[in-house]
């Protein structure tokens, strides 16, 4: 065993150092100007350590971690894409990095043209009038959208609407940003072949409907095509529609939400646009709306004087503020670059291709892992386990096997409608070779599962830890490792 192989974290030895500071000359001052209220009783106990145990520590500890510039990570409804290092660079400009978020808008010009600018790239991408950026996840975006949808029944003084439509394919945080939006959940069912089913939709459509949320292409990677019907019927009986916007991708460059009938939608600019995500953040969840719902949209809006400067504005029949400040602005630079990067030239090459890789696996895998629903998929879809189950290898088996093999689990038990999901999203920024191998391990597994099954569940057997109990660790984090000891 190589000695980084355990994490050794009590590497303090007494008077080891990993720096000099220049002599205090502010001591004298600070022990008199600071009041004893604020002054410590004791030095800190902070680990002394060398520049090296430092620099190894930290190293090391980041060897054990996963992500898209490790390896393979196809998971589903996540858009785990390529972040191009051009987008840090950008956005770690001093000029940037440099601004305090209550500096007055006067002398943070550079910094709201790039709010403007981006909110006005999503509109034109997304078929809408108006973003917001000021939202800091999907999720969040989700709740942003639903209370400007509540405010816009509000204001026209129809209190009865209270109920939101979401499919039972539905990403779960459709119903939980609903629930904390206070309104009242109804499912509508989906058809065999995996789209909303409008006759089941129907009987549902009253004035008490506040409004839908679709995901489209939806979670099992296929386009709703009946959307403009839904769109009709949901408008029909005075409700508005909202686009989950995390499965954009595949739509990039080649239709617009704005133009299949949806009149509010939330971007996950840390999956469609690029930025780095997982681990809880940093995200941002920009909110578009129509012409008819920008007024509501949350305080403080980014507008653009007639003189070519920015500004705050504050709409009085906003739904008010939904974060401090305007978001997270080191995800808006790098979602910019990207963009701009890109440009409407190439952006159209987004959803192709990330639709032929989708395809691609899945037409290469699909006699050894079981394809629930035949169609051509969009960015991403679903097997429902093995083909061949009667060792009864299961997904978690078949997810904790690809970790031995280096690559990223894709997402697994997710949408609910099969018992065994296993759901792969490969993106448009693999190559052919990446996706070559990938096949290559999959039917490997596969084989495993058949001719030796012990191995498949028994696994992982190179990572770090074993099988962990996922629930509790992500529950009950033990985030200090001296509560170990104790
Ligand atoms: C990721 C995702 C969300 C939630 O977005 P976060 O940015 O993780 O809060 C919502 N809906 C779908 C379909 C998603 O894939």
């Amino acid at each position: 065993m190589k000695y980084y192989d355990k994490l050794i974290f009590e590497l303090s030895k007494e008077g080891r150092k990993g720096y000099t500071l220049p002599e205090n000359r502010m001591k004298e001052y600070a022990l008199t100007a600071l009041p004893d209220g604020l002054k410590r009783a004791d030095v800190p106990e902070l680990p002394e350590v060398s520049e090296f145990d430092v620099v190894r520590h930290y190293t090391n500890i980041s060897n054990k971690n996963f992500g898209v510039d490790t390896g393979f990570y196809p998971l589903g409804s996540c858009t785990m894409k390529y972040n191009p290092k051009i987008n840090e660079e950008i956005c770690s400009l001093p000029a940037f990095t440099g601004l305090h978020p209550l500096q007055p808008a006067v002398t943070a010009q550079g910094a709201l043209e790039v709010y403007y600018n981006l909110s006005r790239a999503l509109a034109e991408i997304a078929g809408l009038a108006e973003f917001t950026l000021n939202p800091f996840a999907g999720a969040h975006g989700e709740l942003t959208g639903l209370m400007i949808m509540r405010q816009y029944h509000i204001k026209r003084g129809d209190l009865k609407r209270t109920k939101v439509i979401v499919p039972d394919s539905a990403h779960g945080t459709n119903p939980a940003s609903a629930a904390v939006c206070g309104l009242t959940v109804v499912e509508v069912k989906s058809k065999p072949d995996g789209r909303i089913d409008v006759d089941d939709l129907k009987p549902l459509l009253d004035d008490t409907i506040a409004g839908i949320m679709m995901t489209n292409p939806n979670t099992l990677g296929l386009f709703e095509t009946e959307v403009l019907e839904i769109a009709k019927l949901v408008h029909g009986c005075g409700g508005l529609l909202y686009y989950d916007g995390a499965n954009l991708n595949p739509l990039l460059g080649k239709c617009r939400p704005g133009d299949m009938g949806f009149d509010i939608m939330h971007i996950n600019l840390h999956k469609t646009f690029s930025t780095p995500h997982g681990g809880g953040g940093p995200g941002s969840g920009p909110v578009g709306v129509a012409k008819a719902l920008v007024d509501y949209l949350p305080n403080p809006q980014v507008r653009k004087a007639d003189d070519g400067t920015f500004y705050l504005h504050r709409s009085e029949d906003s739904l008010g503020r939904i974060s401090g400040f305007i978001g997270n602005f080191g995800v808006m630079m790098r979602a910019y670059t990207y963009i701009l990067s890109l440009g409407k030239e190439y952006i159209k090459y987004v959803g192709p291709l990330a639709t032929l890789n989708a395809n691609y696996i899945k037409e290469s895998l699909k006699d050894c892992y079981y394809l629930p629903i035949e169609s051509v998929c969009k960015h991403e879809f679903v097997f429902d386990g093995l083909k061949d189950k009667s060792t009864g290898v299961t997904t978690l088996d078949v997810a904790k096997r690809l970790l031995d093999y280096g690559y990223h689990a894709p997402t697994i038990y997710f949408p609910l409608l099969f018992h065994q999901s296993i759901m792969i999203e490969p993106t448009e920024t693999e190559s052919l070779e990446t996706l070559d191998e990938f096949i290559e391990v999959m039917r490997k597994v596969a084989k495993e599962a058949i001719e030796c099954p012990d191995e498949v569940k028994t696994a992982p057997h190179n990572t770090p830890v074993r099988r962990l109990d996922e629930t509790t660790a992500a529950k009950h984090p033990i985030l200090r490792y001296r509560d170990l000891a104790h």
